[in-house]
């Protein structure tokens, strides 16, 4: 516990006792309020056994303890802690979204992946975002707060068949922590109120949503008990009626008159778009099982989120053209630059190569084979950056030649940027990852009257138009498609057996994010806790390098701009400039195997206020 954050327990909860966490312990220690509920106290590692979560949140790290010490499974867990970030982040997360859960059941000793992703409705199409008047496509702020931008949700349905194929409880009983926080409420933290403030410009014009975030046009107040009664009643629904409620029954159909019917306040100035959703598409939705993505480095078995994620490709990819060269030999300089030009070209491939595979070919299994690695490997040149954007590689070729790179003509795709990463093991050593989102912070800005949770605008994941004219893009709009995710939950084993789990959030940065700790890891020398903290760098086959303004201060950073590196921090919301947001990168979390049942999980220690690790036993 820093000594911020101990400063804002004793200064904004004066009837509370301050307690103070040294080292590392299990379960969040709790303090009491005389009036409110308990307030849990969080630290980011935790060592020790009998299970473990790492999450956003300390009420959602500890649901899922509190799942895994009554003798549910990691999946229990999972759900359990999902659930309840849909109440304490419900910026980042909850039923209004979709995402990626990956598993590693220790029973069978397989991987097993579940494609939460949003769809688009039936009747929307490649048009999806241009504007009719104009032809011209939507500016991104018009289309993330509007009807138009929102995905069926398949959150629901991931917690449904993951609780189906490998749970142990029913749905109602994952619930049941998080309509306890909901009704009981929990203490508003900085990283709460914050959310609200950046989107208070667009969450004021929607009744629903300012009238649970903005009370009498109010921020909320920092150690002020917020409760979500319409959420703890929405969760106590389906727990009653079953997911079918939401996927085609009475709250599918609160969610489609939503989508139609914008709840704007009297006078509102935005005039946001209404949304094509049908309580047909909800009903069609189902949450997949599919195989996940597989790569070899440094001889560890490494898992991903496969198509519609090019996170677990995108990282693949990027590890094979690494495994060329030896980053353990090399100066720090030279190492981050590889690990720069790795993902300048991998993204290259991912942009146009990487879509949803139910209706584009994606070839995943050139994609990620090591000759391909070889291919855009001998690209890199230590000396000097390619300029960006750089071409794709040509997948079919294998390792082909050597070819020069040219630069090439191409947009950027406008990746939105913000979502969460759980992890948790449990006693017989299952793993899962899971990170899962509603898009940009606060999604589509819109709450379901009534019914206490987000909307999401996950179809603003899709190019609007095609990137480069003439050339395929693998990510247009199209009815029933899903939009490429860049989320990369990713399992690693070590001798078939689990070593690593790692996730984050942060668009289409959370590739780089989750393959800079991979590597901060195995090669650098560092713990889990350290690469999770270490400052970032996002290449993303652009001119300059997004970072954090402690990476641009490290020692090594004046070396790679002698490369042709260049640098910039990116802090203004890309929903309405005026407004200054955290220049920071992603807020992973993960764990570590320590061997003999022994685990050390890790939450991120100070990006958006800090996450939660636990452990059922600490090591004394
Ligand atoms: N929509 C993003 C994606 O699927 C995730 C949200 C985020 O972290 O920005 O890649």
């Amino acid at each position: 516990m820093t000594a911020s954050r101990r400063t804002w327990i004793t200064l904004s909860l004066a009837t509370i006792v301050a307690v103070t966490v040294t080292g590392t312990v299990g379960a969040a220690a709790t303090a009491s309020t005389a009036t409110g509920p308990p307030v849990l106290v969080k630290q980011s590692t935790a060592v020790g056994s009998g299970g473990a979560v790492a999450s956003d949140d300390v009420q959602a790290t500890q649901a899922g303890i509190e799942v895994l010490k009554h003798g549910g499974n990691a999946v229990d867990a999972a759900v359990a802690v999902a659930a309840t970030l849909g109440v304490t982040d419900p910026f980042v997360a909850g039923i209004g979204g979709g995402g990626f859960l990956v598993y590693y059941n220790a029973r069978t000793h397989r991987v097993y992946t579940i494609d939460g992703r949003e769809t688009t409705p039936q009747s929307a199409g490649p048009n999806l975002f241009i504007d009719p008047a104009t032809g011209k496509p939507l500016s991104f702020p018009t289309a993330v707060t509007s009807g138009l931008s929102v995905g069926v949700p398949g959150n629901l349905m991931t917690w449904q068949q993951a609780l189906r194929n490998f749970g142990t409880i029913s749905l109602a009983a994952a619930l049941r922590p998080a309509e306890r926080v909901a009704r009981q409420g929990f203490p508003v933290d900085a990283e709460f109120r914050e959310m609200v403030r950046e989107n208070a410009f667009r969450f004021d014009q929607f009744s629903s949503t300012s009238a649970l975030f903005l009370p009498g046009g109010q921020l909320p107040v920092v150690g002020a008990t917020f409760r979500n009664p319409d959420l703890a009643a929405t969760y106590a629904e389906i727990s009653q009626k079953g997911v079918k409620d939401f996927y085609g029954g009475p709250l599918g159909a609160a969610i489609v008159n939503t989508v139609h019917n914008l709840p704007l306040v009297p006078g509102a100035t935005l005039v946001p778009r209404p949304g094509f959703m049908q309580l047909p598409d909800l009903a069609a939705y189902t949450s997949p099982l599919r195989a996940p993505t597989h790569v070899t480095y440094h001889g560890l078995d490494v898992y991903g989120m496969g198509p519609p994620s090019s996170g677990g490709i995108t990282v693949g990819e990027s590890l094979n053209i690494l495994s060329n060269f030896n980053l353990r030999d090399m100066s720090t300089v030279q190492a981050l630059h590889h690990y720069l030009e790795a993902t300048r070209l991998a993204f290259a491939d991912r942009n146009r190569y990487i879509g949803d595979s139910s209706f584009v070919n994606v070839p995943e299994q050139q994609l990620l084979s090591p000759a391909f690695g070889r291919q855009r490997a001998c690209l890199i040149n230590p000396a000097k950056a390619a300029t960006s954007p750089v071409p794709p590689g040509d997948p079919s070729a294998g390792s082909g030649g050597c070819v020069p790179l040219q630069p090439a003509e191409t947009g950027q795709p406008s990746d939105g940027a913000s979502t969460n990463n759980l992890v948790v093991e449990d006693r017989w050593g299952d793993v899962v990852s899971y990170t899962n989102t509603i898009e940009e912070l606060g999604g589509a800005g819109i709450v379901v009257p009534g019914r206490g949770f987000l909307l999401n605008n996950e179809l603003t994941d899709f190019d609007f138009v095609p990137l480069q004219a003439g050339v395929p893009d693998p990510n247009l709009p199209a009815a029933g498609k899903r939009p490429r995710s860049s989320m990369a939950p990713t399992i690693v084993l070590r001798d078939g057996r689990p070593f690593l789990s790692v996730g984050s959030p942060g668009g289409a940065s959370i590739i780089t994010t989750v393959l800079q700790i991979l590597l901060n890891r195995l090669d650098f020398g560092m713990t889990l806790p350290q690469a999770i903290a270490a400052p970032r760098a996002s290449q993303r086959n652009s001119t300059t390098t997004q970072a954090e303004p402690d990476f641009i201060s490290l020692p090594s950073t004046p070396g790679l701009q002698a490369l042709g590196q260049s640098f910039a921090i990116s802090d203004t919301s890309p929903l309405n400039p005026s407004i200054i947001i955290s220049p920071l990168i992603g807020a992973a979390n993960g764990l570590e195997f320590l061997g003999q049942d022994r685990v050390l999980v890790a939450a991120e220690p100070v990006r958006r206020d800090g996450g939660s690790a636990a452990v059922v036993r600490p090591d004394p």
